[in-house]
Order: C-alpha cells, then structure tokens, then sequence
C-alpha cells in the first residue's frame, strides 16, 4: 500500500469534460472548510443561486447546484417531474438522450423515444407529430448540447411546441451552460440541468439546476411521494430555500466555494463574452482541422463550438493518436461513445480551456502525430 501522497501529471484537458480548472477555482477551493449551517457559508449559497440564475438566465426560485455530477441533476429532474404511468417523450440522436429514457422507465413513466441520426440535431417536426399522435403527454425531455456528437438542438422551438401541447420540458445543458447561447426563462425551458465539469471550468461533481413556476407547480401537485429521497427537492429545498435553513445532507463545502467562484469569473467575463469566446476559438480551430483535410460529423449550422467531433480518417487509429496526445504532448481528447466508438475524436473547448494557446497546441500535436 502506496504512503505517497498522489501529485497528477499536469494535462491539458481538450476532451468532451473535465475541462481545464482554472487556477482561481483551485485556490478557492482550498480555503478553510466552515459548517454547512455557518451563516458565512449560508451567504455564499445565497451568492452562488444568484449567480446561477445570471448563467442560466433565469428569475426562477428553485435554482442551486445539486450535490452530485451532472447525473444527480438529471435523476433531479426526472423522479421529481415523472409520476408513475406519466407519458414523457424522449427524444433520442445521441448517448445522453437514451440516459434519459433509462430514468424515464425508473421513475414508473412511460417512456414515448423520438428518434433523429447521429450527428443531427432533435427534428421538432418529429416531436409535434409524437404529441398529435399520443394523446396526454406530460413532459418532453431533450439534450440541449449532446457531448456524444458535438450537435445543438433547438430547445426554443421544442420548447414551443412541447407548451403547445400542454408538456413541460426536461432540457439536458450540462455541455452548453457557459459555453454557448442558453436562455432559460426567454426560451421557457421548465427543469433544466447542467454540469460544473465543462463550460464553467469548474471540478466535477455538482449539478446546476433550474425549475421554472410549471415545473414546481406540478412538483406540488404530485399524487406520490418522490421515490429518492435524496434528490426529493420538497426535501432538498428545506436546505436550499429561503426559509429555515434544514439540515438535509451536509453540502460539498469545498466544491461549492469552487462552484462559486466559478460563476464569479462567468459574471465578471459576461455570459456574451464568454459565449463569444468559445466561438472564436471554435473558428480558429475548424480552420486548422480543416487545412489538414480533417472533417467534421455534424453540418455547420449545428455545431457545438464548445464540442468539436471530428471523423478518425480511413486507416488511422483512433486510440493510438489519442495516447500520443495525451503521453507526448499532455493533451487529453476524447474519442467516440457507443456506435461513433473508434470513429470520432472529440476535441472540447470549454470554459477556461477555450483559449488560443490550447487551440494552436492541439493543432500542432495532432498535425505531428498524424505526419
Ligand atoms: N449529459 C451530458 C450531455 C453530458 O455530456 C454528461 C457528461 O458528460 C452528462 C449528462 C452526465 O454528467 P456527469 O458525468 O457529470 O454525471
């Protein structure tokens, strides 16, 4: 058994998450650890609510970080918002779609699985024809940036069409907050999550969410009783609310000064800049993959700049590259999930990570390792 403490080798990390940390958020999260009920720490929550409301976009009350990565935030969504026997349509062109079905069947729902291609985004022709054919749907569930294909979809219009029916939404950012255009309230969005991993250059390990006034409606109104009790936000929100702080579950401390100050740099760059940021950088990219006749999987007007899926060439190999990266040049990419296995390289830019020098260092390393 190993007495030596664990010192990582230092990486730049360029996959689908974790992203660069960046250094402020390191530093915060080495400070003191106070009590959960301090009132200091009671003052940062009520900072960092703020301050997700800013990065979300949103006025709703019911918005804080889940204790837990992004699929604590996802659970969070589904067993407070799925009632058994509730019909959900889910909507499916990737890894993280089918997650969603998964939890639908947990929760006792029926899940109703709308499918598009890999590499395209969610069809909102496809969902209304779902609505119109199956009568009494209560929620629709997408992925907002699906990290598995690097593609957007449009959740305004999805939206739209989901309220038009009677249908909330259950909307999957944890690759896009931070990193590109995501308006929660303006688009109508109803439970959202996110993760602290990707486009906020946080550590893993906490899950931002959001509920607009329909979704706690509808938490109100459940017949049964949440089946986590963990994630059961009537519960949650004794701790999370405004009212009289209840012990629930002893808060991440650390992780949440870093979550905090995190969003302080979101706020003091601006959500626009930031946004802004990880598309110029996504430009500067595209232009070097493309002049060494790489090619993207998904069309342009769809593309997650933050999520750069690009094709493994006819007779490369896939790993191979990808361990020359990371043991000669300490660069981490990702490669393919499920049916894209072996076939993509997944080169992230996210939060702090989408800066100049990583986009020139990647470029550089890939063109040498594929010489
Ligand atoms: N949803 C999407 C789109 C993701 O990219 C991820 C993680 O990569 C998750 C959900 C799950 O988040 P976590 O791995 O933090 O649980």
């Amino acid at each position: 058994m190993s007495t030596r403490s664990f010192n990582p080798p230092v990486r730049t990390l360029m996959g689908p998450g974790p992203s660069d940390v960046h250094p402020r958020v390191l530093a915060a999260m080495a400070r003191p650890t106070i009590g959960h009920l301090d009132p200091a720490f009671v003052a940062m929550m009520e900072e960092t609510k703020a301050l997700l409301q800013y990065a979300f976009q949103t006025q709703n009350a019911f918005t804080f970080p889940v204790s837990g990565p992004g699929s604590a935030g996802m659970e969070t969504c589904f067993v407070n918002l799925v009632e058994p026997g509730d019909k959900v349509i889910v909507c499916q062109n990737g890894v993280f779609g089918a997650r969603m079905k998964e939890n639908v069947v947990r929760a006792g729902g029926e899940p109703i699985v709308v499918e598009d291609n890999l590499g395209e985004p969610i069809d909102p022709g496809k969902v209304e024809d779902a609505l119109k054919k199956h009568r009494g749907v209560t929620l629709v569930a997408f992925v907002h940036a699906e990290t598995s294909t690097g593609v957007e979809s449009d959740a305004q219009a999805l939206a739209r069409i989901a309220h038009q029916h009677g249908a909330a939404t259950i909307v999957d950012a944890v690759t896009s907050l931070g990193g590109s255009p995501l308006s929660v309230d303006a688009w109508g969005l109803d439970a959202v999550y996110s993760g602290s991993q990707k486009c906020l250059s946080c550590t893993p390990g906490l899950s931002p969410v959001t509920f607009s006034e329909r979704a706690a409606e509808k938490i109100k109104k459940r017949k049964s009783p949440v089946q986590s009790w963990f994630l059961d936000l009537t519960l949650v929100m004794g701790y999370w609310g405004t009212g009289k702080r209840t012990y629930h579950h002893t808060a991440p401390i650390n992780p949440l000064y870093g979550l905090h100050e995190a969003l302080v740099l979101l706020k003091e760059e601006g959500l626009e800049a930031s946004w802004a940021r990880h598309r110029q950088q996504y430009e500067a990219l595209r232009a070097g993959i493309e002049a060494m006749g790489l090619s993207y999987l998904v069309k342009e007007p769809h593309r997650l700049p933050q999520l750069n899926a690009i094709r493994v060439p006819e007779g490369v190999d896939d790993a191979t590259v990808r361990s020359k990266l990371l043991h000669d040049y300490n660069i981490e990419i990702g490669g393919g999930l499920g049916a894209l296995a072996g076939k993509l390289w997944r080169i992230g830019l996210m939060g702090h990570g989408a800066n100049p020098k990583n986009v020139m260092s990647c470029l550089g390393a890939l063109d040498a390792v594929l010489a």
